[in-house]
């Protein structure tokens, strides 16, 4: 397969085909309801002026209004974007959300311009899209963005509609009206769903191997940590470290805030980064990059478990492969729907101006995946499937129910 969106097509396909999908439905949820891609002038700091290309995709807005990232990238493709708003759809019919899926972009290197350049170019993007509002289309943030760029948005749109909206915006800081616990919510939820399938297999307590310490690697390993699992190797950019006894995950948490990297963390030792995934282990949770594990190295793989916290980290192959080997794979639609779920949670709370504790967002947030977790489960040993097609399948009958109630099929 060629790319991401080609996978995502081919997950969706496969699930449409194993619980008799009518083609119809199917047809129309392999093309996003619509696509659109435009340019973003901005004045750089030396006065010239520079043209940026940006995308949102609006998968399907049966289940609800459309809802979710904004992706900053160099590289970034339409197909990923298209891929990413079907995804958002399935994730959130998944986990009970009544919201259909979006996703939007920018083809930029954040890294690469100054803090007003950056902030140009998304209050632009904001411009340029001009969104509906929170009964339409929400953007949040996703690589390349975050609290501050979700701000810039939130604070454009109110100031093109005149009014103040916080459920326009998601992943805004608190203090305009975010919800706490955004940034641990995707993290926190991959913990919750690899206990619970650790639980199943007697598993409890393992051995976990992370690759990735961002935001969503660093705070699973912590929440595991805490819950006595044995974190023997963690991944960045820069490279991997390992100690069989345990990494101590707050002192390595510390580490990386001071030098931004995990390599040369004192206590633990060096190891070869590109063999990470095949580390004797447990449970293994990708939370990098799309696309790690894949027909060539998916033998090698020796947790047991493998937890997604990435978005698409194994290949259609890699699956297959695995799935023979029996292993048991969390999918990313479930595991690492948190974000998604404590999005929902910062829209209802800004629609209602009653906005909670921590406490109550991690209470609620563990009930809603874990429910998510047991139904695709359920799905999946009821037909003889992998979870991933038991999650799928649960998505689609409720995106085509939606459908069929409002009469388009
Ligand atoms: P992040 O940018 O904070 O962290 C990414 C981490 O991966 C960094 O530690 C980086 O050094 C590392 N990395 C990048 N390429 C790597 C490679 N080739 N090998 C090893 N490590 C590598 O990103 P994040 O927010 O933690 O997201 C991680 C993944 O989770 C992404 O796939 C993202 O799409 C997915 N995801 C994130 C969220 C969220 O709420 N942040 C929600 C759903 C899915």
């Amino acid at each position: 397969m060629k790319n991401v969106w080609e996978e995502a097509q081919f997950n969706l396909r496969t699930a449409a085909e194993t619980m008799g999908l009518e083609p119809e439905i199917t047809e129309r949820l392999l093309t996003p309801m619509r696509f659109t891609e435009f340019t973003i002038p901005v004045r750089m700091d030396d006065g010239r002026k520079k043209i940026f290309t940006a995308y949102r995709s609006w998968h399907q807005d049966a289940t609800g209004p459309t809802k979710d990232g904004t992706r900053v990238r160099p590289n970034l493709t339409p197909e990923e974007i298209k891929a990413l708003s079907l995804f958002m759809s399935i994730k959130h019919a998944v986990a009970g959300i009544p919201a259909g899926g979006g996703k939007g972009g920018i083809k930029a290197d954040p890294a690469a311009l100054s803090e007003g350049e950056y902030e140009r170019l998304i209050r632009g993007f904001m411009r340029r899209l001009a969104p509906k509002g929170a009964f339409v289309d929400i953007p949040g943030a996703d690589i390349g963005t975050g609290a501050q760029a979700m701000a810039w948005m939130l604070d454009e749109y109110e100031q093109m509609n005149g009014f103040h909206s916080p459920a326009a915006v998601n992943d805004k800081p608190f203090e305009l009206g975010g919800s706490r616990g955004g940034f641990e919510a995707t993290g926190w939820g991959v913990a919750a769903c690899a206990e619970r399938a650790a639980g199943e297999l007697k598993l409890a307590g393992g051995r976990v191997v992370i690759q990735g310490f961002g935001q969503v690697g660093s705070i699973t390993a912590g929440a595991l940590f805490q819950s006595g699992y044995k974190i023997v190797a963690v991944s960045d950019i820069s490279g991997a470290v390992a100690a069989q006894k345990g990494l101590n995950i707050p002192a390595l948490v510390e580490h990386v805030e001071k030098t931004g990297q995990v390599a040369g963390f004192g206590e633990a030792s060096a190891a070869p980064a590109a063999a990470l995934l095949e580390t004797d282990c447990d449970i293994l949770i990708p939370a990098a990059v799309q696309d790690v594990i894949t027909e060539e190295n998916a033998g090698r793989v020796k947790a047991g478990l493998i937890v997604e916290a990435a978005n698409a980290p194994t290949t259609p192959a890699a699956d297959a492969v695995l799935l023979k080997l029996g292993r048991t794979i969390v999918p990313d639609v479930v595991a690492n729907s948190g974000g998604a779920i404590v999005c929902d949670f910062e829209r209802s709370q800004g629609l209602s101006n009653d906005y909670w504790s921590l406490e109550k967002v991690r209470e609620k947030l563990r009930g809603r995946i874990l429910t998510a977790y047991d139904e695709a489960r359920a799905q999946a040993a009821e037909r003889g499937v992998s979870m991933r097609q038991g999650a799928w399948i649960n998505a689609l009958s409720k995106i085509r129910a939606a459908m069929m109630w409002r009469g388009w099929c």
